[in-house]
């Protein structure tokens, strides 16, 4: 993982600082944590990037948990349907199992996703 340290992916899987990779913004490393799952830090304590730059601004990742959810919906389906033969059914209830429980997953990489539209990665950035 270390290898995509300065690029949007890793902060969008890892959950890291968008502006400085080095800390989780995450109060709660485990998303199944189900009462921390979007607790978040306000400031980063490497480099003071206040995370949520205006009021309400993770309403906004609501747009993006949706092509997101499609997005493991449609692997759900691929898996279940196409590779394990099951019925439209069954598959239908492994999409369902599968959405509810990736719930935490779901929400954090949105938000992540959402955050690292609006801020961007600068190398060795101090406080000072
Ligand atoms: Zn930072």
């Amino acid at each position: 993982m270390n290898i995509l340290k300065g690029t949007k992916i890793y902060s969008i899987f890892t959950g890291s600082c968008p502006v400085c990779h080095e800390e989780s913004m995450y109060t709660e490393s485990n998303a199944y944590k189900l009462s921390q799952t979007l607790n978040m830090k306000e400031r980063c304590s490497h480099c003071d990037t206040k995370y949520k730059i205006e009021p309400s601004f993770f309403y906004g990742a609501m747009y993006v948990s949706y092509p997101v959810g499609i997005a493991f919906a449609v692997a759900a389906f691929v898996i279940g349907y196409l590779l394990l033969k099951l019925s439209l059914l069954t598959t239908f209830f492994l999409i369902a199992a599968t959405m509810i429980s990736l719930l935490p997953v779901i929400l954090r990489l949105s938000r992540n996703i959402w955050i690292n539209f609006f801020m961007h990665y600068k190398k060795k950035q101090k406080l000072s």
